[in-house]
């Protein structure tokens, strides 16, 4: 491989979702949210000896219903197995798991394809107690069982990934879609959507996979983008200086952003899997197929479409739609706004997506001050030429500073744009050309660039009230353009 070879990045996504049933996976027990250590749990989530799982109906029909939003089949049978590792997070010794004939397999979600989806229980958490704990002299690790068990759905990618910001952008869809379904929380920081990364590079043109890395757990976006592009640059540096990529599973550590190995290829887990003997195969029934359907929202990729089918531009229509409390806000708005049939509603999707989003960041903006009928009543005065953009700019600072009726603040603030008629701008055009004589002339001789400084002052004048649109045409008419 010589050194000037141009690489591309190959990645595949592992996705773990905690699943918001009432219990757990295999047993009675809830889930946990915060509880006191080890009060959660039962003899079946301990491990202990004799115990009977039985599978948890919701998280089936949870995990068929991320099937059909994924575009996957459904098997019509699917089997447990377990999977064996000695870990002190793990009493039985075994997580049970899916493992040849997963609950669903294939399918796609925008421009990624899916492998599978499978089912699987939760280990409970290890809690370094570190000093604070020690026992015998030694810094200690207790166990909190309370997560042990909690219901899971793994979904696997294909490796169609090809850079950090798009596994960035896909995983934002994924989130949003798991979302609209209601089957999960999805919250990153708390650990109830974790991604792990797999990643090679090959030479641009090459279609053969290269060696892959494994980057486990990122929580967080960001972090998982960061952690994917440092692990590129590790790759391709490596391969530039004529090594080789080594197959290991692989941390990263946001703070250092060092990448270190958790192991190597060599180190990995024979699993052994087999069939758990203890639990019949899930049959995928009609009556569970018709109830997965009937309990199916509308999904990112669908609303996109509608959106767009109401004449919204396609990147606002993806904002809105990949941002599911942003699309609820706009349709909110839009319903607030009642505007005729026909009339363009791209304005208020520009307000929606531009304006208010730079106001309220990453806040939700149906719990801020601005209604969604505020704004739409805040679009209506603008598109009625009522009120100049950049003043209705300055009633969104208002509103979004203490809320209101878009209205009542134009009045008080006097804000209201000057009635079109000539007679109040005439005279304004003819001193602010007087003023510019400049400008005035630059603009005779065919520089329309020069009519900035006769709206600004204008503008200046009417303290922005002026139509900058109605202005030029005055001041056209005037120099006989
Ligand atoms: P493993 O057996 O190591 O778990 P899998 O074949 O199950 O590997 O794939 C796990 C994940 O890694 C999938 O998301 C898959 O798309 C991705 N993957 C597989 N091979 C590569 C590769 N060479 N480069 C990047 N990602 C890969
Ligand atoms: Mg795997
Ligand atoms: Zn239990």
């Amino acid at each position: 491989m010589t050194a000037t070879a141009e690489f591309e990045p190959v990645i595949g996504l592992e996705i773990h979702v905690q699943l918001s049933t009432k219990t757990k996976m295999f047993c009675g027990c809830a889930l946990s949210f915060g509880e006191p250590s080890n009060t959660l749990t039962c003899p079946t989530c301990l491990g202990l000896p004799g115990t009977l799982p039985r599978a948890n109906a919701k998280a089936i029909h949870f995990g068929l219903m991320i099937g059909l939003a994924l575009g996957s089949e459904l098997a019509p049978r699917s089997i447990f197995h377990r999977k064996n590792y000695f870990y002190p997070d793990l009493p039985k010794g075994y997580q049970i798991s899916q493992y040849d004939e997963p609950l669903c397999r294939g399918g796609q979600l925008g421009d990624v394809r899916i492998h599978r989806v499978h089912l699987e229980e939760d280990a409970a958490k290890l809690v370094h107690a570190g000093s604070s704990g020690r026992i015998h002299g030694s810094d200690a690790s207790v166990v909190d069982f309370n997560r042990g068990g909690t219901p899971l759905a793994e979904i696997v990618t294909e490796p169609d990934v090809r850079s950090a910001a798009q596994a960035r952008e896909w995983l934002t869809l994924l989130r949003t879609t798991l979302r609209q379904l209601g089957v999960s929380d999805v919250n990153m920081e708390e650990g109830s959507l974790r991604c792990d990364a797999n990643i090679s590079i090959r030479p641009v043109g090459s279609t053969a996979l290269g060696t892959k890395t494994e980057l486990k757990n990122m929580n967080s976006f960001r972090y998982l983008e960061r952690g994917v592009n440092a692990e590129i640059a590790r790759q391709e540096t490596l391969l530039r200086s004529g090594g080789h990529v080594v197959q290991e599973t692989l941390h990263f550590d946001p703070q250092t952003e060092r990448i270190t190995s958790l192991r190597s290829k060599e180190e990995a887990h024979d699993y052994r899997y087999f069939p758990e003997p203890d639990l019949v195969p899930v049959s995928t029934s009609d009556e569970m197929l018709a109830a997965a359907r009937a309990a199916m929202p509308e999904l990112p990729a669908a609303r996109e479409e509608r959106l767009q089918s109401l004449g919204i531009s396609a990147a606002s229509a993806r904002q809105l739609a990949w941002r599911t409390e942003l699309g609820d806000y706009f349709e909110a708005a839009l319903a607030a706004g009642n505007p005729p049939v026909g009339a363009p509603i791209q304005p208020l999707a520009n307000w929606v997506c531009n304006d208010l989003v730079r106001r309220v960041g990453e806040e939700d903006p149906n719990a801020s001050q601005v209604t969604p009928a505020a704004l739409a009543k805040l679009v209506g005065l603008v598109s009625e030429k009522a009120l100049t953009v950049s003043n209705a700019r300055l009633v969104l600072d208002r509103l979004v500073a203490d809320g209101g009726d878009p209205a009542a603040i134009v009045e008080a603030l006097g804000l209201g744009a000057m009635g079109g008629g000539d007679d109040v701008l005439d005279p304004l055009v003819d001193a602010a050309l007087a003023a510019n004589a400049d400008a005035a002339e630059k603009i005779r001789s065919g520089n329309m660039k020069a009519i900035g400084a006769i709206i600004g002052h204008v503008m200046r004048e009417t303290k922005g009230r002026a139509d900058g649109a109605e202005v030029t045409r005055i001041v056209r008419h005037k120099l006989g353009l």
